[in-house]
């Protein structure tokens, strides 16, 4: 049960939707968009997070389409993940989103809702991140177009009373050759030790990490590079590339993810027929 009174808001247009944002916060009332609703209904249980409205895009047509447009693919933020799998459009990004929590959820999570919200893993951006995707956001000033990695790095960067409306991906890069694997600690569904997606792109292998470290990031390698008669030196090189420190928590320490990322990248580069 949620404790506290709140407004509910379904604005059918981008303009309505960044209004409506604008004249509560103009109350000094606290206002937050609203998609597949699971974080903010969990998190408002149990009193981590508070507000004075929510503002429910799903009528919004624009958070809600996935369509060819040219050489690019459009998927509205608030297409949930069940719909991303059907469509089938980007298989790497399917094969992503149908290993995040159970079906049921995935009917509710959005793919503007994994990458904007609290939880660490956002496993749904990885595929984005490896196409260099771009997404359009509105805001008080309208809408603009821009790289993934201005809305997160990290973490979210989008500003207050920003909407993300959607995420544009080059058809060019989703057929190419993927691999996505994901290690949890015990159950099939459940958060990743370590989630590793990656595209191959002529001679670079790019390589999206979720779980390692508290953030999701892509590392690139050359894969002509590669010395496939020292594998243990090449995995390390990319080891020591990961940004951050790696995460030691409940559900594996740092020296149990490491390992579990070493084998993961053996199997990768073997699958993209390196260091047989
Ligand atoms: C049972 C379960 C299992 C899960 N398992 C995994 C997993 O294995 N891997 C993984 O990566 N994640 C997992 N998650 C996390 C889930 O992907 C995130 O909690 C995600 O935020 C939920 O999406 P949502 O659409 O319900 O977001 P909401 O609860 O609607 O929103 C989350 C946050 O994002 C903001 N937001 C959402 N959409 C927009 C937008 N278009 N513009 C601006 N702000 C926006 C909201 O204001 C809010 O702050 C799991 C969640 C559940 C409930």
């Amino acid at each position: 049960m949620i404790t506290f009174d709140f407004d509910y808001y379904r604005p059918d247009t981008i303009e309505e939707a960044i209004n409506v944002y604008k004249k509560i916060t103009g109350q000094e009332k606290k206002a937050i968009y609203y998609a597949g609703g699971t974080e903010i209904v969990s998190m408002s249980r149990v009193n981590q997070l508070s507000f004075d409205s929510v503002i429910d895009i799903k009528a919004i047509p624009e958070c809600n389409v996935i369509e060819t447009k040219d050489d690019k693919l459009i998927i509205g933020s608030a297409v949930c993940l069940t719909r991303i799998c059907d469509f089938g459009g980007y298989p790497l990004l399917g094969a992503v989103c149908r290993r995040i929590a159970e079906h049921t959820a995935r009917d509710m999570i959005t793919l503007g809702g994994n990458i904007l919200g609290k939880i660490q893993y956002k496993e749904a951006i990885l595929p984005l991140l490896l196409t260099d995707s771009k997404v359009t956001v509105a805001g008080t000033a309208g809408k603009s177009e821009k790289p993934i990695d201005r809305i997160f790095n990290e973490k979210p960067l989008l500003n207050a009373g920003e909407l993300l409306v959607n995420i544009i991906i080059d058809k060019k890069y989703i057929n190419n050759p993927y691999s996505h694997s994901k290690k949890t600690k015990q159950e099939k569904i459940d958060y990743p030790l370590v989630t590793i997606a990656s595209v191959k792109n002529d001679d670079e292998i790019r390589i999206g990490f979720s779980g390692l470290c508290v953030y999701p990031f892509r590392l690139d390698i050359i894969f002509g590079n590669i010395d496939n008669t020292n594998p243990e030196s090449e995995i390390n090189n990319i080891l020591n590339r990961v940004p951050a420190p790696i995460v030691n928590d409940i559900l594996g320490s740092a020296e149990y993810r490491e390992f579990v990322t070493r084998n993961l990248l053996i199997d990768l580069f073997n699958y993209y027929g390196g260091m047989n």
